[in-house]
C-alpha cells in the first residue's frame, strides 16, 4: 500500500509539472532512447529520478545593510559512472525541476563523452545583474556553506553555468577549502588558472560547438567555406563558437544578445564584436547593415542555426519557420519536444546539446585531472585533447545515427544510455 501511494503521488507530481519543463523533456528523451535499447526497465525507472535534491535558503546582507533571502538548489541525478558533475546557475527562473532536468542532461552528457562523471546541476533563483560583486561573493560563500556536505572532489563538482563565472568558482573553492582546513582545488572546475583552473576551459563549450558543427557540415557533404551560420547568444558559448567557425572559413551572418541581433549577409567580423564577458550587451551597439530581433534570427535562411543562449527557444510556434538546414544546440535544451517532432517531420537534423556543448564538461574533467596531479597542462595540450575527445564522441554518435536510423538526439542518447545502463547492471542495486 505504502509503495502504491508513493507511486500515485509521483504520477500526480509528474502530471502536474509543465510538459516542456527541463525535467519532463529530459524524461521523454530518456524513454525515447530506452525504446531503442534492450535495457532493464528498472534501470530506466531509476534514471527518471534524481538521487538527491537539496533546497537551501541563502540569506545575504545587501550592501545597504538589509538582508535578502534567496533559494538555492543542488540536484544530483546519477553517479554510477563517477562523481556528480555539473554547473551552477544564477538566474531568476531557476527552479527545482529545472535543476533536476539539467542534472539529468549532465549524466547523459558525461556518458556520451565517456568521461567518468555522473550528472548534477544547481543554482540560485536570483538575477545576478541586481547584485554588486561583493553581494555576489557573499551569496556564493553562503551557498557553498549550505551545500558543503554534498559536494567534494570525489562527490559532486560544480562548475560555471548561466550567470556564474570563474570568479564565482574561486569563491566557492575558497569557502569550501577554508572549512576543510586545506586547499581543495578539485571541488569545482572552471576556476581561474591562478587557483588550479584549466587553460582553455572558458572557451571549451564554444570550441566543441564549432568542432561538432564542422563535422556535421562535412557529414552532409558541404564545405565550411560555403556555409552560413546564425548564432543566438554571444556569451562564452556563442562568441567562441562564432569566432572559431569564422576562423575556419564559415560565414557568420548573424549573432545576438538579450537586446537583439545583428545581421550582415556578407558576414560579420566576429572578433571585433565584444562577447558578453568582454563587454556585456554590446552586440546591438555594433555598426552593421541590419539589426533584427532574436526571433527573426532563429528564422533566417542560413545553413546552420546555433541557439547558444536560453533553453526552450525553438518551440511549436516557430519550428515550422526555421529555415536553417542544420541546427546545432549550443545552449542546454534550446529545443522543446514539440519542436523536435516538427523538425523530425521536416527531416531537419538537430545535433543535440549533450554532444555539441560537451566541451565544457570535458575540459572540466581535464581540469579535475590537473588538480589531482597538481600539474597544469598547456592550452595547446588542452585544445588537442579536447579535439580528439570530441572527434571520438562524434564518431560514436555518428555510427549510432547511421546504424540505428534514428534522430541525432536519439543516437547520442543511445550511446550514453548504453554506457550508463552497463554500469548500473554491473554495480546492481544495494542496499
Ligand atoms: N555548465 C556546463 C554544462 O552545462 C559545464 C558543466 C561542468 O563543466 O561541470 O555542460
Amino acid at each position: 500500500m505504502a509503495s502504491e501511494s508513493v507511486a500515485a503521488d509521483r504520477d500526480e507530481s509528474e502530471a502536474a509539472s509543465d510538459p516542456e519543463s527541463a525535467v519532463e523533456t529530459a524524461r521523454r528523451q530518456l524513454y525515447r532512447a530506452a525504446a531503442h535499447l534492450d535495457i532493464d526497465p528498472a534501470i530506466v525507472e531509476r534514471l527518471k529520478h534524481p538521487t538527491k535534491v537539496q533546497e537551501v535558503t541563502v540569506p545575504i546582507e545587501r550592501d545597504d545593510g538589509s538582508v535578502e533571502v534567496f533559494t538555492g538548489y543542488r540536484a544530483q541525478h546519477d553517479s554510477v559512472r563517477g562523481p556528480h558533475k555539473g554547473g551552477l546557475r544564477y538566474h531568476p527562473e531557476v527552479t527545482r525541476d529545472e535543476c533536476v532536468g539539467l542534472g539529468m542532461w549532465m549524466t547523459w552528457k558525461c556518458a556520451v563523452m565517456d568521461i567518468p562523471f555522473g550528472g548534477a546541476k544547481g543554482g540560485i533563483a536570483v538575477d545576478p545583474k541586481r547584485l554588486s560583486p561583493s553581494e555576489k561573493e557573499r551569496l556564493t560563500r553562503r551557498f557553498a556553506e549550505e551545500i558543503r556536505d554534498s559536494i567534494g572532489p570525489n562527490r559532486d563538482i560544480p562548475a560555471p553555468d548561466m550567470g556564474t563565472d570563474p570568479q564565482t568558482m574561486a569563491w566557492l573553492m575558497d569557502a569550501y577549502s577554508m572549512q576543510e582546513g586545506e586547499t581543495v582545488p578539485g571541488v569545482v572546475t572552471g576556476k581561474p588558472p591562478a587557483v588550479g583552473g584549466s587553460y582553455g576551459r572558458d572557451e571549451a563549450p564554444g570550441r566543441s560547438v564549432a568542432i561538432v558543427t564542422r563535422e556535421a557540415v562535412e557529414y552532409y557533404e558541404t564545405d565550411l567555406s560555403a556555409t552560413t551560420v546564425a548564432i543566438q547568444g554571444y556569451g562564452s558559448v556563442g562568441a567562441n563558437a562564432a569566432r572559431l567557425l569564422d576562423d575556419w572559413g564559415a560565414t557568420v551572418v548573424a549573432v545576438s544578445d538579450v537586446n537583439g541581433a545583428i545581421y550582415d549577409p556578407d558576414g560579420l567580423d566576429t572578433h571585433s564584436i565584444p562577447s558578453h564577458d568582454e563587454e556585456p550587451e554590446a552586440v546591438t551597439r555594433q555598426s552593421v547593415p541590419h539589426t533584427i530581433t532574436n526571433d527573426e534570427l532563429l528564422e533566417l535562411d542560413v545553413d546552420v542555426l546555433v541557439p547558444a543562449a536560453l533553453g526552450n527557444v525553438l518551440t511549436a510556434e516557430n519550428a515550422a519557420d526555421v529555415r536553417a538546414d542544420l541546427v546545432v544546440e549550443g545552449a542546454n535544451g534550446p529545443t522543446t519536444s514539440a519542436a523536435d517532432e516538427i523538425f523530425a517531420d521536416r527531416s531537419l537534423p538537430v545535433i543535440p546539446d549533450i554532444l555539441a556543448n560537451a566541451g565544457g564538461v570535458t575540459v572540466s574533467y581535464f581540469e579535475w585531472l590537473q588538480d589531482i596531479n597538481r600539474r597544469s597542462w598547456s592550452r595547446e595540450r588542452v585544445n588537442d585533447e579536447l579535439e580528439s575527445e570530441m572527434l571520438a564522441a562524434w564518431r560514436d554518435v555518428r555510427d549510432a545515427f547511421d546504424e540505428r536510423d534514428v534522430r541525432w538526439r536519439d543516437a547520442a542518447y543511445t550511446v550514453a544510455l548504453e554506457r550508463i545502463a552497463a554500469a548500473h547492471e554491473a554495480r546492481g542495486l544495494w542496499p
